[in-house]
């Protein structure tokens, strides 16, 4: 089962989504697209739980 995240999850105006293998997998690449994109370099750990918490099955 791959796990999906995609910006509208994070209530973020972005068409990107994720796919992945693994919830890790994919919210290292999360966390690439947002410093890639969205400006945001360093991910609060708060930040990251609700992504992990945002994250679906796909
Ligand atoms: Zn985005």
């Amino acid at each position: 089962m791959a796990k999906q995240l995609s910006c509208r999850d994070m209530s973020v105006d972005c068409p990107w989504f994720g796919v992945a293998e693994t919830v890790d997998e994919l919210l290292k690449g999360a966390a690439e697209h947002s410093a890639a994109v969205h400006d945001a370099k360093d991910i609060p750990h708060e930040m990251m739980e609700s992504m992990r918490r945002a994250v679906k099955e796909a």
